[in-house]
């Protein structure tokens, strides 16, 4: 075929999925309605039935974490967003917030599903030994991507995180070939097995989850050998993209509604390079919670449709180049900025404040808080409290002046990366 029309027929394809796409998220946010979270919230935008949101899908309001979040404390545990009987409930994942997020056993065989899928085109196969190094307790990470390599028949050891030098003994005791890792994570156990001298046997990894240098992939072939794919999923939806052979980019997945917009206006956006846009997501069948709108905080930077190699006709992009709303995660917590204004509350202080999260020279996340104004007297207790909220430790900086309507947290993780 002739490149033009390969492209054409790439693009039909993907056009087809995307009306089922618009399909499926339609009869769920129909579901969705069944909820007195969704039902009040969409009330203002007149989504209240089928036809409207048919006719109007665009007016259908975004979800943010925050949202999330924030009806969980006033309608707990499930934000009146359960969708489905007590007893359907099969997982109960629980994420710092608090934000309880319910799954049937239907909904985690697909979010599983969609990993299994990520994972075999970042090339893992039935014959790999796996060390999958995600958490296992409270957060659905690792027991979907563990479920994930049973579906592709793979050996998995649940390793979880930490303990660098377990994992190295395991890796090389067992022969393990393949790793599922943050990607920070495996350079650390790569540089440890460097210093010591002893090569590892793995050969592929499928990375996600965290803001990696452009470059990593392409070191780790060179220096240790190793095959590394990146995917991008969510706790809400599973996996949203993934690489394949190719390397040009992580396909979008087909079952899945995505969207873009401009993170500033809230209107949608196509992904051009140069302005970021952020990834909205609709799961088409979540069941025990639905998920209509999602704003992930993610922010791409465009978006190549013309056809891949690989023959999957679904559009990719290159990489997640950073966070765009007031919630980030710090080691693996998110990082909510109203918690911080909860504690300046119940002390009864009234300064701005910014959160900053920077990556220091050996690659440890640091939080400050900088707060406007002269040094407060208890900052002790602030301080205390700040981290009991957060469950993180904190770098408290006094500033002279910081605007009203400023952001309340800065990410400077990303902005230090950007290529
Ligand atoms: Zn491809």
């Amino acid at each position: 075929m002739h490149t033009h029309s390969k492209e054409r027929s790439a693009q039909d394809a993907w056009s087809r999925t995307q009306s089922m796409q618009r399909e499926g998220a339609a009869a769920a946010a129909k579901r969705a309605l069944g909820t007195a979270a969704y039902r009040d919230a969409w009330a203002d935008a007149g989504i209240s039935d089928a036809d409207s949101i048919a006719n109007n899908w665009d007016a259908i309001p975004f979800l943010k974490k925050e949202d999330l979040i924030e009806s969980v404390r006033q309608s707990p545990p499930y934000g009146d967003r359960l969708a489905v009987p007590q007893s359907d409930i099969a997982h109960v994942f629980v994420a710092p917030g608090p934000l309880y997020m319910p799954y049937t056993a239907g909904d985690l065989d697909r979010i599983a599903a969609s990993f299994a899928a990520a994972l075999l085109s970042c090339g893992l196969q039935a014959s790999d030994t796996v060390d999958q190094t995600t958490m296992y307790n409270w957060v659905i990470a690792a027991t979907a991507l563990d479920k994930a390599l049973l579906q592709i028949g793979c050996g998995v050891v649940p390793g979880g995180v930490g303990q660098t030098d377990r994992h190295l003994d395991a890796i090389r005791d067992l022969g393990i070939n393949a790793i599922v890792a943050f990607p920070t994570f495996l350079e650390h156990l790569l540089e440890v097995a460097s210093q010591q001298g002893q090569p590892l046997p793995l050969r592929k990894a499928a990375v996600m989850g965290e803001l990696s240098h452009p470059d990593a992939k392409a070191r780790m072939r060179r220096d240790h050998g190793i095959e590394a794919r990146e995917f991008y999923g969510t706790a809400d939806v599973g996996a949203v993209a993934w690489e394949c052979a190719e390397g040009c980019g992580m396909h979008l997945r087909d079952d899945l509604l995505v969207e873009f917009i401009d993170p500033a206006t809230g209107l949608l956006a196509e992904p051009v390079a140069g302005s970021p846009v952020e990834i909205v997501v609709t799961d088409l069948h979540r069941q025990a919670m639905p998920i209509i709108r999602l704003r992930t905080g993610d922010l791409i930077d465009g978006l190549e449709t013309g056809p891949c190699a690989c023959g999957n006709p679904a559009p990719r992009f290159s990489r997640i180049i950073g966070r765009s709303s007031e919630i980030t995660k710090v080691k693996g917590m998110f990082v909510v900025p109203r918690l911080v204004q909860d504690v300046f509350a119940a002390q009864d202080i009234q300064r701005n404040f910014c959160l900053h999260v920077r990556r220091s020279e050996n690659q440890q996340d640091i939080l400050a808080l900088a707060v406007a104004g002269p040094p407060l007297k208890n900052i002790q207790v602030i301080k205390a409290g700040v981290e009991a909220a957060l469950r993180l430790k904190i770098e408290i900086e006094f500033v002279d002046d910081l605007p009203d309507h400023g952001p309340r947290l800065v990410d400077e993780r990303v902005i230090g990366q950007k290529t």
